[in-house]
């Protein structure tokens, strides 16, 4: 099953529990518009090659739509589709007056130099500006796209439109018009959720170990926000392999070390190692997520727990940083095995938070300090969870079908009063 079935299929389960309206059902099922562009490429070498280019608009009848830009060789319409349908959902769930929207490009950025990098960004733009703007469609960041590549939009999309329209896009440098605490919004957001969770359960942080996939933005800021917050980081993995520290380890000095070294598989020496009896061993990406842990944060890409691994899996809860990591057959196993799923759409909901607190920002060219933003997305975190935690209990469900049938709950409500918009 595809990406995109695979989320369609999330929706007609928890339209089928809530009862939904079979009309709104229906609309979700359909992005508003699709667009793929091909961007010519003149490489630093003299040669020209042409690179695919997509955006999908799933639904705005809440409000502009928005969603990241991702650069990888894997993108394909059917992801950014799937991905443009979790936007729609995840900002439902957390009550943001936004649509959902994805964006990306099909590259292996590492193959490009930066100034290629900013041609493909810039055209790219030029592309599909007719359809972007502050008032309809607003990309972020997403895999292997950050502040910079965030900047060159603001720029390109000012330049066409011959004025400063940096609220186009969000998760810009800071002294570009974003807003502080948005680097690690995704894995503050989801902090707030985890903290939830562990206290219904009456579990310290102290006492939850925790082994995190993927060591980019959201994985390592969650590794190290989480260990500031007194959770027991014991593993950590990126694209080249994993590290198991089964004492525990320190996320900044294991970031000190990848920078160095290429990959966190690398590391774990003595320094990793202060204490007699503590070890350090390198694991493979397979061998991280079955590793004996309370929570598996998978912060990496889709597709990872599926009916091939789901049964290996001994972690006691999996959090969703990353999109779409679970399968809906690994779903199903889980759920038999009785391992907690908190889902994308809520564990990761930060991140487009607090990029509606840019466009806030931008709107009002005035900003708030670091603590202002912390606080209001601690708000809107725990207000979702409670949402989640109410409808799960009421339904008798996954958190995955309750965070749904949240969302499906609010987009239902706008779709009817809109006529379907
Ligand atoms: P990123 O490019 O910064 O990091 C991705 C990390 O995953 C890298 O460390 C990479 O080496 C690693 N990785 C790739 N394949 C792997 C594998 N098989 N095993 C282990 N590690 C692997 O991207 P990101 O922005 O951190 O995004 C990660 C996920 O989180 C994506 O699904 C993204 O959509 C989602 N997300 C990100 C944000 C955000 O604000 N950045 C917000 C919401 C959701």
């Amino acid at each position: 099953m595809s990406f995109f079935e695979n989320t369609l299929k999330n929706i007609a389960e928890a339209a089928k529990i809530m009862k939904l309206d079979a009309k709104v059902e229906v609309v979700l099922q359909h992005p508003k518009r699709v667009l793929e562009v091909s961007i010519p490429v003149e490489r630093d070498n003299g040669q020209v090659e042409v690179v695919q280019g997509f955006r999908v608009q799933h639904n705005d009848a809440a409000g502009p739509y928005k969603g990241g830009v991702r650069f990888h060789e894997d993108v394909n319409m059917d992801e950014v589709k799937a991905l443009a349908t979790l936007m729609t959902l995840k900002c439902a769930v957390v009550n943001l007056p936004l649509g959902g929207a994805k964006g990306g490009i099909a590259i292996d950025p590492v193959a490009y130099s930066p100034k290629e990098l900013e041609q493909i960004t810039r055209r790219y733009v030029r592309l599909i500006e007719p359809f972007i703007g502050p008032e309809t469609d607003v990309p972020a960041p997403d895999v292997n796209t950050d502040a910079q590549v965030m900047a060159w939009i603001a720029d390109e999309y000012s330049k066409l439109k011959e004025k400063n329209m940096w609220g186009v896009v969000t998760g810009k440098p800071v002294s570009f018009g974003g807003s502080v605490g948005r680097d690690d919004a995704t894995s503050q957001g989801g902090m707030f959720i985890l903290d939830e969770l562990m206290r219904s359960f009456g579990k310290e942080a102290k006492n939850t170990r925790v082994v995190i996939q993927g060591f980019g933005n959201a994985g390592a800021n969650m590794a190290n926000i989480l260990y500031l917050n007194g959770y027991n980081i014991i593993a950590v993995s990126d694209s080249k392999g994993g590290l198991y520290c089964e004492h525990g380890l320190d996320p900044l000095a294991t970031m000190k070390c990848k920078v160095k070294s290429g990959s966190v598989a690398d590391c774990g020496g003595e320094e990793f190692q202060p204490k007699a009896g503590d070890s350090c061993k390198r694991v493979s990406n397979e061998e991280l997520l079955r590793l004996d842990c309370d929570v598996l944060v998978l912060a990496a890409l889709e597709n990872q727990i599926t009916e091939k691994n789901a049964n290996e899996v001994q972690a006691k809860i999996i959090f969703e940083l990353a999109n779409g990591p679970t399968t809906i057959e690994a779903d199903e196993i889980l759920a038999k095995r009785n391992i907690i799923v908190i889902p994308d759409i809520l564990a990761n909901a930060g991140g487009v938070t607090v990029s509606y607190f840019e466009m806030v920002q931008n709107k009002q060219n005035y900003y708030w300090d670091s603590q202002e933003v912390a606080d209001k997305l601690k708000k809107v975190m725990v207000a979702a969870w409670e949402n989640v935690a109410k409808n799960r209990e009421k339904y008798a469900c996954t958190y995955r079908q309750a965070a749904f049938i949240t969302a499906l709950y609010r987009l239902s409500d706008i779709l009817t009063l809109r006529g379907l918009s």
